[in-house]
């Protein structure tokens, strides 16, 4: 179902009905997990029938899952016969699900696989939901953390993400804590402002990949409509409104975006203020021409940002061997 609470309760307020209906209909979706309507035993006949009438229950499903140690890469078919990915990580401080927002990117990266395909549609809110219950009863065990960084954008799918997000954090929907969902964007400045009015909790990645306009509009098209010093300003923007700390990605590509004076021009971009850098060793793709910086390169740039005091980490790496890493997600499969 794509509507979130209020929305339903307004649906529900249409027909005369309670507003307390939307949580009961909500603890038969989402906690008891029963998709038939005729089996919502507290809801009256009438409201059964028109919830059959208004709402389709039909899911999205599973064809096919690979395992990795600590991963899973879920392959999944659209209700349409489109396809879409997403990746369960085992970390230890729970499970987490990097979901897809959209079929296809139209972002263009130039180092992303899943940007090789033009965007096809965005995902609805239900077949971005319907990636994690469906996950859920795979494994039989709850979900504790969301990233929405697997293929799309989300920027770009901005109203269809914010239903989402309010159903999975919902008491009475998945209950996911806001602190424990993450959403990915290579920088739609109009879309982050429009974020922070939220004032969420929820928190926000920035694929930055560059310290210069030069950079980043070698490797990132978007760059040519909101550039770097706007982007930046925007998280500065960001940060003061929420008093979050916001995650900096940065892929490591070899002689690209990783030599000593890149690191030099990323920590004075970064000065000051309250963000944490994460380094993502590159994965290599078939078709793409980059190359992944060597262990060597990608400490020395580690080191240059904490010697000017920024906060940084190298990314975990997950599911090389099942293609089921950063940027490796596609909407088909090869
Ligand atoms: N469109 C959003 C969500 C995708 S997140 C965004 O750009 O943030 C996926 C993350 O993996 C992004 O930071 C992306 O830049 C990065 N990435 C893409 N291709 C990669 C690759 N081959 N190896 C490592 N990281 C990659």
């Amino acid at each position: 179902m794509n509507y979130t609470p209020k929305m339903l309760k307004d649906y529900l307020a249409n027909l005369g009905e309670k507003s307390f209906k939307q949580t009961q209909i909500y603890e038969w979706l989402y906690q008891k997990k029963v998709y038939d309507f005729d089996k919502f035993s507290n809801v009256s006949k009438t409201l059964q029938e028109h919830l059959k009438q208004d709402f389709n229950l039909d899911f999205i499903k599973i064809e096919q899952v690979l395992e990795g140690p600590l991963v899973k890469k879920f392959l999944f078919r659209l209700l349409d016969g489109e396809k879409i990915e997403a990746v369960l990580m085992e970390h230890d401080y729970g499970l987490s699900v990097c979901v897809s927002s959209q079929v296809g990117c139209n972002m263009g990266c130039r180092f992303c696989e899943s940007g090789r395909l033009k965007k096809v549609r965005n995902l609805e809110t239900y077949e971005i939901v319907e990636q994690i219950i469906l996950i859920e009863e795979y494994i039989k065990m709850r979900i504790s953390h969301v990233v929405v960084m697997g293929i799309g954008e989300p920027f770009d799918n901005y109203n269809n993400i914010i239903n989402f997000v309010t159903i999975i954090n919902d008491a009475k929907g998945l209950a996911i804590g806001s602190r424990h969902i993450t959403i990915s964007t290579c920088g739609l400045v109009p879309k982050i402002k429009e974020f922070m009015t939220l004032d969420w909790q929820v928190n926000l990645a920035i694929s930055l990949h560059a310290p210069t306009n030069e950079i980043r509009n070698k490797i990132m098209p978007v760059n040519q409509v909101y550039s770097l010093d706007i982007l930046i300003d925007t998280i500065k923007e960001y940060i003061a409104k929420t008093n979050r700390r916001v995650t900096i990605e940065y892929v490591m590509l070899n002689m690209v975006n990783d030599k000593e004076e890149d690191a030099e021009a990323l920590a004075k971009l970064l000065k000051g203020m309250n963000v944490y850098v994460n380094l993502i060793p590159y994965n290599e793709t078939a078709h793409i021409e980059f190359k992944r910086s060597s262990k060597e390169r990608i400490d020395k740039f580690f080191n240059i940002l904490k010697k000017h005091k920024i906060n940084v980490t190298i990314r975990k790496e997950f599911g090389g061997n099942i293609k089921a890493a950063c940027g490796q997600l596609r909407s088909e499969s090869d």
